[in-house]
Parts: structure tokens; sequence; C-alpha cells
């Protein structure tokens, strides 16, 4: 059996999927857009692809898979997902469409589709970026959140509460988009800002595989921290939700129906959520890959056969090459994950503390990913993180106060950067 994964960086989900792999005994092939300058710096023989030059790319797939035929595929990361579904068309293999594929990239597309599913849906508007923001201020609700069409990760997401904050907001988006290498990504989506409705409520994510257009929910994660704005930063992700049943349903419900109407049909999912204070659940939006990043490592499965610890990545290469993933449940311990945020943007001087993190109780794993030395730089512009908490616990609530115990024990010293003038 052999997967292609569609990635453009060389994270560590690829090495999950590696593990995972060689423990099913499924050969994995590569088509990444990572710099080909290098020349196979990884010696893995990656089909050089281009995410937005989707027909040659194609091109490149087909023939590799002709001499080694392809029984499955998967995308990492939000880039890869349009071509990972033209590419499974073209090869005959089951797969998200690529009208999936298509909506769950472009934030427009997502909202028209939703809200035409009869979805809750918040008013929006789209603005191309060029235009003066005084002009469209033709957009006379607040609060409202403004957005790159086409960025994910909560890049550029801002919240506006009046115009003032509306044409700042709208300025900064626009010098993101500016940047080269948001340009340099050619989504063809880089010159259009959505504004919408600001949703208040709480928040939560469904991790979930889509199987025949069926979707099944690993997990619905709470988000304890409120997400609020001005700009949007992941913390905490707990497993199970203590949200009441009933709301639990609802949500798995509108997922569905927001995976149906999106067109997603066969593969990872990732949405979400949030809940107003009056109950009406809104689809934010379904990414067509897995949770990203390290995070995954919050998940564990078991299997009937009594085998534990089974990785995400195991089931979805099990998954991808069209196995039943029915006997894998998730771990019965209540899990959580705390995406450590950059607290100021500047260099990564010195981390203390992670050997304190490890020994709280409920603490499973304590993953510095930024490197000393490193330039920092938070949402709305950037945005990765620091690196990982991990931790079990037997409720949510312990698993919750795990991680954010390991929080205090860290101290990152980072040096403001100093803005050199010529
Ligand atoms: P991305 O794909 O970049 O993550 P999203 O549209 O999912 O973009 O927005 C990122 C985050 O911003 C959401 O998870 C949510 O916290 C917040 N957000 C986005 N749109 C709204 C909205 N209309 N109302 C309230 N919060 C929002």
């Amino acid at each position: 059996m052999r997967v292609l994964l569609f990635s453009h960086t060389t994270g560590y989900q690829l090495r999950a999927f590696n593990e995972a792999a060689e423990r099913l005994g499924i050969e994995l092939e590569f088509a990444t857009d990572r710099c080909h300058r290098l020349d196979d710096p990884w010696q893995d023989r990656a089909v050089p692809v281009r995410f937005y030059d989707l027909d040659a790319s194609i091109g490149l797939v087909t023939k590799r898979a002709v001499g080694r035929p392809v029984d499955g595929v998967i995308a990492v990361g939000d880039r890869p997902v349009v071509l990972a579904a033209r590419a499974a068309e073209a090869l005959g293999i089951p797969w998200h469409s690529v009208e999936g594929a298509l909506a769950s990239s472009d934030k427009r597309r997502s909202r028209t589709i939703l809200a035409a599913a009869g979805l809750p849906a918040p008013q929006y508007v789209v603005v191309p970026a060029h235009e003066n923001p005084a002009s469209a201020g033709v957009w006379p609700h607040y609060p409202c959140v403004l957005k790159p069409v086409g960025l994910s990760g909560s890049r550029g997401v801002i919240r506006a509460d009046g115009p003032a904050a509306f044409t700042a907001a709208f300025e900064r988006i626009r010098a993101l988009l500016a940047r080269p290498q948001v340009r340099a990504a050619r989504a063809g989506l880089e010159d259009q800002i959505l504004v919408e409705r600001y949703i208040p409520g709480r928040e939560f994510a469904v991790e979930g595989v889509v199987t025949g257009g069926a979707l099944r929910v690993f997990a619905l994660f709470d988000k304890p921290d409120p997400l609020e704005g001005p700009f949007f930063e992941e913390t905490i992700y707990v497993t199970p939700s203590r949200l009441p049943d009933a709301v639990q349903a609802g949500i798995v419900d509108h997922v569905q129906r927001g995976v149906t109407a999106l067109g997603l049909t066969q593969g990872p999912v990732h949405a979400e959520c949030r809940v107003t204070p009056d109950g009406a659940i809104y689809v934010l939006e379904i990414a067509a890959r897995p949770i990203g990043g390290l995070c995954s490592r919050v998940l564990s499965f078991g299997d009937d056969r009594g085998a534990r610890d089974a990785s995400l990545e195991t089931v979805l290469l099990q998954h991808a090459v069209r196995r039943s993933i029915d006997r894998y449940t998730r771990e019965a311990r209540a899990a959580a994950v705390m995406m450590i945020p950059i607290p100021q943007g500047g260099m990564l001087k010195a981390v203390r503390g992670d050997a304190q993190a490890r020994q709280v109780a409920g603490v499973t794993g304590v993953h510095i990913t930024a490197k000393i030395g490193q330039v920092l730089e938070p949402l709305p512009e950037a945005g990765s993180y620091l690196g990982f908490l991990f931790a079990r616990g037997d409720t949510a609530a312990d698993a919750e106060a795990s991680v954010r115990r390991a929080h205090l024990t860290l101290d990152f010293e980072i040096a403001s950067a100093v803005a050199v003038n010529p």
C-alpha cells in the first residue's frame, strides 16, 4: 500500500506520519513545494509540486504514479488541500471533492455555501484590499471581524468595534497581504478582505474524518479561554467537552451539515464552531485536513484488540487506504493541549522552567518548538507557537488545570525588536 502525502513543510506531523506508516507497513510518498533548490534535502524523492500551479503539478503526480501506483492521499496543512483533491481525482482515489477543497480554503465560498445550506451564518461583505477603507465604511455593523479570504491559522483576523478600528485593521491586513511571503503563495485570494459580524460566544473544535460523506467525530474540544479579539490566538483545547450532551449533538449535526454542503466527502476534517449565549451554533470553518502540527498528540487511540496509544496519524493512514477504522476509539482519559502563545514580538533569548513543567502532575509532554535566536512575530501578522504542553487527567478540568500549571512554570526571555533608523 502506498499513500501520497501533500505537505508544505517538513514538520513534526510528517514525522508522525512516517512513524505510523512504518508500523503499518504503508509506504509514504511525498509531494511538496518546499524549496527545491535544496535538491531533496530529506532524501525522500518528493514530487516537486507547486501548490499554485495545479495543472503542471498534477502532471508530475500522475507521471510518478505510473510506475508507483498510489492507494490513498493525505494533505497536511491548508495550502496543499486543493492540489491533493485534484490529484486524488486524477488518480481515481476517493477523497474530498475538488469543489469541497476549494470551498474549504476560501472563506468567501465557505460563507456562501454554509449560509445557502441554511446554517446560521454571519452577515458579511468582501472588500478588495486595494480599496480605500474609508470608502469601505459601507459596513455599519459593529463589532465586526475582518479577515483575509485566503489565509489561515487566524493570520490577519482582527476584530473591530468601530470605524476607526475598522480602518486600522483594514490597513494592517492590506500590509500583511502585500508581504512577499504571502504573495508567493499565489492562492489567487490575496487581494480580498472579508468583513463579517462578530459572533459572540464560546468556541469549540471538532476533529474527525469523513467516509462516503458521513462524519465520524474523534473528539469535540472545548476552547476554555475566551476568544474575543482583537486577535484570535488559540491556546487550550480540552476533550471531552463539558457542554451538555444536547449542545454537543447540535455541534456535530451542524458540522455534518456543513461537511455535506461544502462537498467534503472523504478524508480528515477539522472544524471550528461558536455557540452564542442564546444557543445558536455557527460553523466558522471546516478545513479539509487534520488538526495541525504537534497538536495531534492530544489524541490517542486504543483498538478492540487491546492495542493502546495509536496516533491520529495511524488512524488517518488506515482511513486513507480505506481500511476500516471502526475498531479505534479515543482513549477514555481527558486530554488537553496548550499551544503556548507568543507573548510579544522579538528575539527568543532563553527558555526556563521546562524541567519543572514536566514535573507538573498530569503533564504528559512539554515541547518547546521555538528556537533560541528565532525572531518571533505574534498574530495577527504571523503566529506560530512557542511550543506545546500536553496533559491527561481523570476529568477535562484536571487536564486543563495541568497545562495551565505547567505554563506558569515557563519563562520565555524575549528581547524586543529594536527599530534601526538609517
Ligand atoms: P482562520 O482560517 O485563519 O483560522 P477563521 O475564520 O477560522 O480563520 O478565524 C479564526 C478565529 O477568529 C476563529 O477561530 C474565531 O476565534 C475568530 N473569528 C473569526 N470570525 C469570527 C466571527 N465572525 N466572530 C467571532 N469570532 C470570529
